[in-house]
């Protein structure tokens, strides 16, 4: 079956737009009209081949949400017209001790979205800039917000689980003190969320602009990272933080800011290596410099039903699919309250 989608030919080159061959649904399968899919900064890392790896044509879009079409005749959790949301995985191997744990995004056989391998034309995933998709029942997701909000959701399929998982692996609530750096589509979820889970949130920028917008989010105090002062004012005091920053920076600017035994997980994923901190700041008060990648299939359901019943979405900017390459330079520019999201009708044209 082809379907319109949005992708570049070479890490150079614009996006554009093709045509793509997705799979007849298989007895197992879910296929899903996309109405929307987000923007993540992995996109762009992705299709402009800043990480290693890029198979070309690629698709990106690891943020979809829409309706069911039609099911395999195995499937009994999902009926045509459901609305469904698919996240950055799309398959794993099922039988490891990550997949039975419910951590299908630590399996080494992980496929995601896009540009991991597949049976399926062209021997590569392709992702959510397209029309539709057809996914193995195991990773669709089910979305329970009103109808009216599946764009502002879509996001959630990676900035949302992205920020949820370690914000619950590091047992985040009422009396931990958070910090979220950068507020950017993870940032701006990093900071909602840890308010809704009851703790004190601080948000780190380098954008004095974003400082009231970053109160409105959820945050208890701002802090303007480039402000030694107010940096200083926090100084050994964080149980955890979240940094969420798309480029390589002073790692041990925030590490002094974590109490004793406190932990810096890492989530964004530059594409060049920050300096290695200094270990004098990991030693002296037992800290913990980590890392996450996105979550599970279970704990993303989680993390839905969680934003369900808070009435918690993303801030969003609706876009359409010949704006993508302008809302990349946009986000780079941190020119984006907070996501961009695309409008996938307007992929019919
Ligand atoms: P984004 O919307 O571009 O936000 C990143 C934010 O980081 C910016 O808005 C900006 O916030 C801050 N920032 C950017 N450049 C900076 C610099 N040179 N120094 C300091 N701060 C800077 O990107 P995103 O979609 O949230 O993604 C963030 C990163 O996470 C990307 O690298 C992405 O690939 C990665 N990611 C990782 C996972 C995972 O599983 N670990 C999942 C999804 C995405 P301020 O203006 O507030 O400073
Ligand atoms: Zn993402």
């Amino acid at each position: 079956m082809l379907v319109n989608a949005y992708g570049a030919h070479a890490g150079d080159q614009p996006l554009q737009p093709l045509q793509i061959t997705r799979r007849a649904p298989g007895a197992h399968d879910v296929q899903i009209d996309i109405a929307f899919c987000g923007i993540c900064h992995s996109d762009l890392h992705q299709v402009r081949a800043e990480w290693q790896g890029t198979q070309f044509p690629c698709v990106p879009g690891h943020e979809i949400v829409g309706r069911v079409a039609a099911v395999g005749v195995h499937v009994h959790g999902f009926r045509p017209g459901d609305l469904v949301g698919i996240g950055c995985i799309v398959d794993s191997c099922k039988h490891c001790a990550d997949c039975e744990d419910g951590l299908e995004n630590y399996c080494d056989g992980m496929i995601g979205t896009y540009n991991f391998p597949t049976p399926d034309a062209p021997g590569w995933t392709l992702g959510g800039y397209s029309q539709q998709i057809v996914v193995h029942e195991r990773y669709v997701l089910r979305i329970r917000h009103p109808e009216e909000q599946l764009a502002a959701v879509a996001p959630l399929l990676c900035a949302g689980i992205t920020t949820y998982s370690p914000l619950r692996h590091w047992n985040v609530g009422p009396g931990k003190k958070v910090g979220v750096v950068g507020i950017g589509g993870l940032g701006h979820m990093g900071i909602k969320l840890a308010h809704a889970l009851g703790a004190h949130v601080v948000a780190f920028t380098t954008s004095d602009a974003k400082r009231e917008a970053a109160l409105q989010l959820g945050a208890d105090e701002v802090v303007v990272s480039r402000n030694a002062e107010e940096m200083a004012a926090h100084a050994k005091s964080f149980d955890l933080i979240l940094n969420t920053v798309a480029a390589p920076h002073n790692l041990d600017a925030f590490l002094v800011l974590l109490k004793r035994d406190g932990t810096m997980t890492l989530v964004g994923a530059p594409a060049t290596p920050h300096d290695s901190p200094n270990v004098f700041n990991l030693i002296m008060k037992r800290r913990t410099l980590a890392g996450s990648m996105i979550g599970g299939i279970a704990e993303t359901q989680e993390m839905l039903d969680f934003c369900a019943e808070h009435g918690i979405v993303a801030d969003i900017e609706l876009v359409r699919a010949d704006q993508i390459n302008d809302s990349y330079e946009r986000m780079l520019k941190g020119d984006v309250k907070y996501r961009f999201v695309i409008d996938n009708a307007t992929l019919a044209g």
